[in-house]
């Protein structure tokens, strides 16, 4: 290609990743932000985008078992085996536009600049824009890969809308999963025809701009294990009558119980290990609760993150053992719902290093990261898929309407993956 071409070529592509994010947060926006609800209206609206350039660009588009959504060069489907590159489409509530959307985004970009540039990877490419990665809506996060690796259970299926409105498997269903075949646990590819999984994502925490860095590729993934719901219960009773001694007071319970996670979390930091620990939900039944009113009942969430397994396991033990000993002391009673759990994943070395060869080349950061958000490159990685993610910077972190990651970082990571996903270790 002569030098003008390139230069067009490179404009072209930039106007169409301002017009594809456009259209998305046009076609999903919510009161705030947009909303593209997994296996919902917004998922499909933004799967219907991808398509319509897709095709067209002339590149060819299938759907697999699971309801995800593949793209491929003309010729390509089918073809094993291939560098998977992908990540999901869907959003919280009111979330921002680039969480997810980047990362599927960026791997169609590179297949529009492969044919723009009449350049050939060296192995087969298969975007994928995953299903149901937010755990908003069920619950359940990650859905469109786990469903690829049968990884999915019955409870998960069984799982209900935060509205109370239907399952998650009338859900995947309604569009077009093979919900039996998931059911089952029957994986819906061999991990042997995926050679690599590559996944950009914009970064969800406050680091890569701390550091005026617009890139960098990740190393690892912190796991969590999850109550969505405990409930503390108590006994309700007059706040002026009843006396400190003789209360069963389930927010004083659970305040302590905070507390006390709050303290060992510094200790277990202290001690050098990787923990994040989290209580995001506390409510008190706001048909019932009043000023005057000791609650009877609190229900709260619990969440732990960490690279590390055995942290995991033993925070969360941790955790039990504090609820049975503030449950004796105050007289209360804790009620757990299903556990649920996210593993952590290291990233492959091979590609890391490839990913910061080819950072090197283009004059990007060569900075390695570690992801504290859970996504979909785990599936694949604990499925013994050499996998790689890039980070994006990005302002005001995410799941909220203010994420805002700046084109030109988008277009500079979207470089490196392109780089990747042609030339791969
Ligand atoms: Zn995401």
């Amino acid at each position: 290609m002569t030098e003008t071409t390139l230069q067009s070529a490179r404009g072209e592509l930039r106007s169409l990743a301002v017009e594809i994010f456009d259209t998305l947060r046009q076609s999903t926006a919510a009161r705030r932000g947009v909303s593209r609800e997994s296996f919902g209206a917004g998922e499909n609206a933004a799967f219907e985008i991808l398509v319509d350039v897709a095709r067209r660009f002339g590149l060819e588009t299938a759907t697999d078992r699971a309801a995800n959504l593949l793209i491929s060069l003309p010729g390509q489907t089918g073809k094993t085996p291939y560098t998977a590159c992908g990540s999901h489409m869907d959003s919280v509530p009111e979330g921002g536009n680039f969480d997810g959307a980047a990362g599927v985004v960026a791997g169609l970009l590179g297949l529009v600049r492969a044919r723009l540039e009449h350049a050939e990877p060296k192995r087969p490419v298969r975007v994928i824009a995953l299903r149901g990665e937010e755990s908003a809506w069920y619950g359940k996060s990650c859905v469109g890969s786990s469903a690829l690796f049968g990884r999915l259970r019955k409870a998960d299926l069984a799982s209900v809308h935060r509205d109370g409105t239907g399952t998650l498997g009338e859900a995947m269903k309604r569009n077009g999963a093979a919900v039996d075949a998931i059911e089952a646990g029957t994986p819906l590819v061999d991990p042997a025809d995926i050679a690599g999984y590559i996944e950009l994502h914009i970064e969800q925490g406050p680091i890569l701009v701390a550091d005026s860095l617009p890139t960098a590729v990740v190393t690892s993934i912190r796991g969590n294990l999850r109550h969505r719901r405990i409930r503390c219960i108590g006994e309700a009773g007059h706040s002026g009558a009843v006396p400190r001694g003789l209360r069963n007071d389930p927010v004083m319970a659970t305040a302590a119980l905070i507390h006390a996670l709050d303290n060992h979390w510094q200790d277990w930091l202290d001690k050098g290990h990787d923990i994040v620990v989290t209580t995001g939900i506390v409510e008190t039944d706001g048909r019932a609760h009043s000023v005057s009113r000791i609650a009877g009942e609190v229900d709260f969430s619990f969440e732990v993150r960490s690279e590390d397994t055995a942290t995991l396991e033993g925070f969360y033990e941790l955790m039990r053992s504090e609820c049975d000993r503030i449950a004796a002391e105050r007289r209360v009673m804790f009620n757990f719902d299903r556990r649920v759990d996210a593993e952590p994943a290291v990233m492959d070395r091979r590609w890391v290093d490839r990913l910061l060869q080819h950072a090197r080349a283009l004059s990007l950061p060569e900075r390695t990261i570690l992801s504290g958000a859970g996504h979909d490159a785990v599936l694949f990685a604990s499925a013994g898929i050499p996998s790689a993610m890039i980070f994006i910077r990005n302002h005001n972190g995410s799941h909220n309407p203010n994420e805002a990651m700046d084109i030109d970082d988008f277009l500079k990571g979207a470089d490196l993956l392109y780089r990747a996903l042609m030339d791969p270790p």
